[in-house]
């Protein structure tokens, strides 16, 4: 059931423009009836049940739902690292049939990078394997995105010399570098202290606001995925069903502790765990 964001939060005229901005921009990724599972020997786990939501070009699409709902599987399906087991997924029209440059991910560890390369040698690898960019261009590349996250002075240090949270700017830079079609993110933030991870989040959206990139983030956090967001597909717990898709883009860091702020945390509390329990 995917209920009518309208119904959601009573903003109609908020709601209204972002429903026409999304009309206007293109369809990137479509997930259409996406079913994911894991066979061992012994059982098959299915992790996602009918899962189907499109994301549209400069979307900030957030899959929010509870541990073990299946986020990061449909994230490696649609990096292509997982084939459904039926349904489908699409970018830009043709279907997902492996990993391409196309889409990166970054995750929540912070031993993505590996460590007898430089911070600029991280970003620069697969500019010149995945892009086949000659060096003098990959360095340049390389050196303007660790710019924008404000690790140009680290270009030179090995990763084990930063902190968490320079690690997972370095794995965006790295990211961001490639020009994906859609940025996959795993709980990047998830492993940061809070204010490192307030920053980050912050970072995160004033270099969205530069360049209107299409993101796909997971996260577990209520208040994360609004803040991020500018849509949200609800997931139910194991096996991930989409309890709702509600719209987001009308909250920022500045809206903690407003009033409708908290009341869309306990709206989507309560959308994914019940009445009881949010009602404590
Ligand atoms: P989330 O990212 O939402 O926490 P996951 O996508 O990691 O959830 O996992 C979804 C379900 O699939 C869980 O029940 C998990 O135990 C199961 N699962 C994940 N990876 C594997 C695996 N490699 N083999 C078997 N089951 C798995
Ligand atoms: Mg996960």
């Amino acid at each position: 059931m995917v209920a009518n964001p309208s119904i959601l939060f009573p903003d109609a005229a908020a709601q209204a423009g972002a429903v026409s901005q999304a009309q206007h921009s293109e369809r990137l990724l479509a997930v259409d009836s996406v079913n994911l599972e894991y066979r061992t020997r012994e059982r098959i786990v299915r992790a996602t049940h009918n899962v189907s939501f499109d994301v549209y070009g400069g979307d900030r699409f957030v899959l929010l739902g509870p541990s073990g709902c299946g986020k990061s599987t449909l994230l490696k399906a649609v990096a292509g690292f997982i084939a459904p087991h039926s349904g489908t997924i699409s970018l830009d029209g043709e279907p997902v049939r492996g990993p391409g440059a196309d889409r990166i991910v970054v995750f929540q560890e912070f031993d993505q990078l590996p460590p007898w390369k430089t911070v600029q040698q991280n970003v620069m690898f697969p500019l010149r394997t995945a892009k086949k960019l000659g060096r003098a261009e990959a360095k340049e590349r390389a050196l303007h995105y660790l710019e924008k996250v404000g690790l140009a002075a680290f270009a030179d240090a090995y990763p084990h010399t930063l902190s968490g949270g320079m690690k997972q700017r370095v794995a965006i830079a790295r990211a961001l570098a490639m020009e994906p079609r859609v940025l996959l993110m795993d709980e990047p933030f998830a492993a940061l202290d809070a204010l490192t991870r307030r920053k980050m989040q912050e970072e995160l959206l004033r270099l969205w606001e530069e360049t209107h990139f299409t993101l796909l983030f997971v996260t577990h956090s209520i208040e994360e995925a609004l803040v991020v967001g500018n849509r949200i597909l609800l997931l139910s717990p194991h096996p991930g069903r989409v309890r709702a898709e509600l719209n987001s883009h009308q909250y920022s860091h500045d809206s903690f502790g407003r009033i409708d702020f908290q009341r869309s945390v306990a709206h989507i509390h309560r959308l994914l765990f019940g009445e009881t329990e949010a009602a404590q």
